[in-house]
């Protein structure tokens, strides 16, 4: 099934309880405002029944509460909302140990099978719900959806915001702070009364990958250009900052992007985007432009407003409807003979504004496959966003922005807003 899977971090009183005190010293400052949105992407989807290969870290089980948007949802208020629900499955947000919530855990939640969802049933009431955590038949857990900060409500408020929502999307509603260590050879049931019960077996084999369906992963690079994160103040990170974006961002060329009312800032990013053409697990930098495709052109524009320091850049900020503008043709592999040896611009009415060249990544093309698939499988039509260099600006309705790789494409964008949006909706 085409879905996507939205998660929330920090939404259960045991997991704000814990990390109270930290979340008012550095690099949080203050606790978050907005809910903390991941996704897991399809390789993580499996059903009940499946089995689950373990990774060699001490992995987590997070049974959870899922709920199924039943209708295109798109903001939504919190009162109406539960006409956009078609019901309830559960779910476990199967994670590695969280040791900060400062980056996107894409390590630690996004490994294949990581996501197993049961079978939906329509629950009208689900404000104090029991879910139960067996282990080889033994209950290990037991927490009440009542402990929740927001309800699935409020959650389909907050994210249909900013990201419309399709039927058959699921949002997961948090865990608490403590999980259920699991190992090779356990069998984990997560129960609730009313529901199908989701289990599933966990093996250190290695399993072969299911074949893909959901939609394809877009994973974008946060400060992958020397010269940029210089700008923004920051060191180069030392290992990519990877996140996901989720598909309700994208649009197409010459489409329009909304710039939301009473803003700072929001900005463009010129970034060369690296389609992968064959599974790949475990490639080695040396192989890795091999499993490329081609390569495509994105504006992966970002609302500066909206950064809070929990999973920065957090979805609000770079996964809103329309603004990810990318280019649907692909420009084949064999054609570029040097990919770390291209030149990106962007301008704003025919003024450049920004000018770089990949030479400059930090984390070159083939290293990120290689970092990518040694946690999780790329499977084809993922794609990878690799970063921008310096050279952003604020932009505003009206300006055309057109942001360019040397030998891979162009693509053209306008900038409206709320109110011209809604308008060409009409
Ligand atoms: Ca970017």
């Amino acid at each position: 099934m085409k879905r996507s899977v939205f998660a929330v971090a920090l939404n259960h009183r045991s997991q704000t309880e814990h990390w109270k005190e930290a979340f008012h010293q550095s690099p949080y400052k203050t606790p978050p405002k907005t809910p903390v949105w991941f996704i897991k992407p399809r390789n993580t989807h499996r059903q009940t029944g499946d089995i689950i290969s373990l990774p060699e870290q001490q992995t987590f089980s997070g049974g959870t509460l899922a709920v199924v948007i039943g209708k295109t949802a798109r903001k939504v208020s919190a009162v109406d909302a539960e006409h956009y629900i078609a019901g309830y499955a559960l779910a476990n947000d199967v994670s590695l140990a969280e040791e900060s919530f400062y980056r996107p855990a894409i390590k630690a939640k996004c490994r294949d099978g990581f996501c197993p969802i049961g079978q939906m049933a329509a629950l009208k009431d689900v404000s104090a719900l029991n879910i139960v955590t067996e282990v080889n038949g033994v209950v290990k857990q037991s927490w009440s959806t009542a402990e929740l900060h927001r309800n699935a409500a409020e959650l389909i408020a907050a994210l249909s915001d900013f990201a419309t929502l399709q039927a058959g999307d699921v949002i997961l509603l948090g865990t608490p702070q403590q999980r259920i260590a699991v190992l090779a050879g356990d069998s984990v049931t997560i129960k609730a009364q009313g529901l199908p019960d989701l289990t599933n077996h966990f093996s250190d084999k290695v399993l072969p990958q299911m074949q893909p369906d959901g939609h394809p992963t877009l994973f974008a690079l946060g400060l992958n250009y020397a010269d940029h994160a210089t700008e923004l103040d920051f060191k180069a990170p030392e290992e990519p900052l990877v996140f996901i974006k989720a598909p309700n961002t994208l649009t197409g060329d010459k489409s329009v992007s909304v710039r939301p009312d009473n803003l700072e800032y929001m900005h463009y990013e010129a970034e060369l985007v690296v389609v992968i053409g064959k599974t790949a697990r475990n490639v080695s930098r040396t192989d890795a432009l091999n499993y490329v495709e081609g390569y495509t052109v994105c504006n992966d524009y970002a609302v500066r407003d909206y950064l809070e320091n929990y999973y920065r850049p957090n979805l609000r900020v770079k996964s809103r409807d329309t603004l990810t503008p990318l280019l649907d043709r692909i420009t084949p592999r064999d054609t570029i003979p040097d990919v770390q040896n291209l030149q990106l611009k962007t301008f704003v009415n025919g003024e450049m504004t920004q000018s770089g060249t990949t030479q400059d990544m930090v984390f070159s093309v083939a290293f990120l496959i290689e970092y990518l698939s040694e946690f999780m499988t790329l499977q084809p039509g993922d794609m990878i966003a690799t970063g921008t260099p310096k050279g952003l600006a604020d932009v505003k309705p009206g300006d055309e922005v057109v942001v360019e790789v040397e030998g891979v494409g162009r693509l053209t964008n306008r900038i409206v807003s709320e109110k011209q949006f809604e308008e060409s909706l009409k």
